[in-house]
């Protein structure tokens, strides 16, 4: 058992939300014009999920070492074991966003002590990744479009 979940581009290339390359290129191109970035924060470096602390790295040679390893092809995979959650360097920039919400909910899960390997275990078809898939674009969707539904979830009383 690895505790390796990724997000392939052939299953994300279904979702609504895969931005295709011509729009990173274009917001590259228009912050070379502008000569300025636009007001995108990073990809955080850290992320805490239940009690595990992963670090995000934005790394081809990870992505396609892991590629090697599941013989897939993945924008993104994470690892409990390894507490690190790692995306392909040259992702659009919403599809990116989608990758790191899709692997935060495998992270979820692994945190919440359900198996990777368990619909496998069960002869299922990996129902955790058609799930994740299927959650991943629309959760993120919800949390843009409402941003007082972000202050409610994440306003907590001074301790
Ligand atoms: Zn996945």
């Amino acid at each position: 058992m690895t505790g390796a979940d990724g997000v392939s581009v052939e299953q994300s290339s279904r979702t609504l939300n895969r931005a295709p390359a011509w729009v990173a290129e274009a917001i590259r191109s228009r912050e070379a014009e502008s000569g300025a970035a636009l007001a995108r924060p990073p990809v955080p470096g850290r992320l805490r999920v239940g009690h595990l602390l992963y670090t995000v790295v934005l790394d081809n040679a990870v992505i396609n070492e892991e590629n090697t390893r599941s013989q897939r092809t993945l924008s993104g995979y994470s690892d409990s074991t390894e507490q690190r959650i790692a995306l392909r360097a040259d992702l659009a920039p919403d599809y990116e966003a989608e990758v790191v919400v899709h692997e935060v909910l495998h992270q979820c899960l692994r945190v919440a002590g359900i198996d990777p390997d368990a619909d496998a275990a069960a002869g299922l078809k990996d129902v955790e990744e058609r799930t994740v898939n299927a959650l991943a674009g629309p959760l993120l969707a919800a949390l843009r479009d409402n941003p007082a539904l972000i202050d409610y979830l994440t306003h907590q009383e001074p301790r």
